[in-house]
């Protein structure tokens, strides 16, 4: 499966693997190793409402490979998916953000924290149990806690899928479907499913305001939202352009290199401290270093 790869397996690829299994194979037993060989960090980037000011930020894994470089998480979380270590990968970065939470609160900030949940962490027969147990140890407030699901978890199961949503809501976790637009197309979970947030995806966003046919999609997407009751974090906006549209047409929320790239959790939280202190103000930022 060599399609959306990029740089980095290509990387894997000239390394001399024969294989497609070959490489797979690789990659699995070097990620496990990664998680015990400290090779994995934490990274988050910020979410700002309308007036530039940050409610929040997503956790983004990263690895930097010691011969290979930085992979990029769309590649080896899906690796870490099938092969089902994302099982390991998903216990650490809910307890990173368990304790991230309690430092932001520490320090008196509202920031909620979004973590990204696959479809086979979340269908773990005893997730639940997890998260309860991540929370009682930690101590960390579950309603600063927000999971990005994606519509692929919704294809099977249906009925279980809600239960189980339900029951973590219940706990105060809100719920956001990450990537909206891009899987499963239909409209009708949305009425059934505990949600607070919808992103849109940022390939809807990118071509916005200029695409005809894109600015349609992302405005039906705000208006359905709204309709909804329905928070919005619109994903991947790099220009002022597109921060101006979403705002004049009702986003409350976006991500983006124009706020900000991912960076170092712990540099983050110092960050919001200085944040704290200056007048809310987008900044351009600088490339991600890796
Ligand atoms: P995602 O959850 O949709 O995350 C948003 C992606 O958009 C991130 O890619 C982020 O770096 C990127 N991004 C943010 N702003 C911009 C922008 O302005 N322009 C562009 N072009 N991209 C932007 P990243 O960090 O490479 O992660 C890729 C995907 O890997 C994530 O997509 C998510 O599906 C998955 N992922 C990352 N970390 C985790 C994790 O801890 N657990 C799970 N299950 N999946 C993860
Ligand atoms: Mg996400
Ligand atoms: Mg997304
Ligand atoms: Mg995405």
């Amino acid at each position: 499966r060599a399609k959306s790869g990029g740089r980095n397996q290509v990387v894997f690829f000239e390394t001399g693997m024969q294989s497609e299994i070959e490489l797979r194979l690789t990659m699995e037993r070097e990620l496990s190793q990664a998680m015990d060989g400290g090779q994995l960090q934490m990274y988050i980037q910020s979410q700002v409402d309308r007036l530039g000011t940050p409610v929040g930020g997503e956790l983004l894994m990263r690895w930097h490979h010691p011969q290979r470089g930085p992979i990029s998480p769309a590649i080896f979380i899906p690796v870490a998916e099938e092969s089902g270590m994302i099982i390991r990968l998903g216990d650490w970065v809910l307890r990173q953000g368990c304790l991230a939470l309690n430092q932001l609160a520490g320090a008196g900030f509202l920031l909620s924290l979004s973590v990204n949940v696959s479809p086979r962490q979340f269908r773990q027969p005893d997730f639940v149990d997890k998260v309860r147990l991540v929370l009682a140890e930690t101590r960390a407030d579950p309603h600063h806690l927000i999971f990005e699901v994606t519509e692929g978890l919704l294809i099977d199961n249906l009925h279980d899928t809600i239960a189980r949503m339900r029951e973590l809501a219940t706990l105060g976790i809100r719920f956001s479907i990450d990537d909206f637009g891009t899987g499963y197309s239909s409209f009708s979970y949305l009425k059934k499913l505990p949600l607070y947030e919808l992103k849109i995806d940022k390939s809807f966003v990118q071509d916005t305001p200029g695409d005809k046919n894109d600015t349609a999609i992302v405005q039906s997407m705000l208006s359905m939202a709204e309709h909804l009751g329905l928070r919005v974090v619109a994903e991947g906006v790099e220009t002022r352009d597109q921060a101006d549209f979403l705002i004049a047409n009702g986003c409350s929320c976006m991500q983006g290199y124009l706020f900000g790239r991912p960076m170092p959790l712990d540099a983050w939280i110092d960050l919001q401290r200085k944040v704290a202190l200056q007048p809310a103000m987008p900044v351009i930022s600088a490339p991600e270093k890796s």
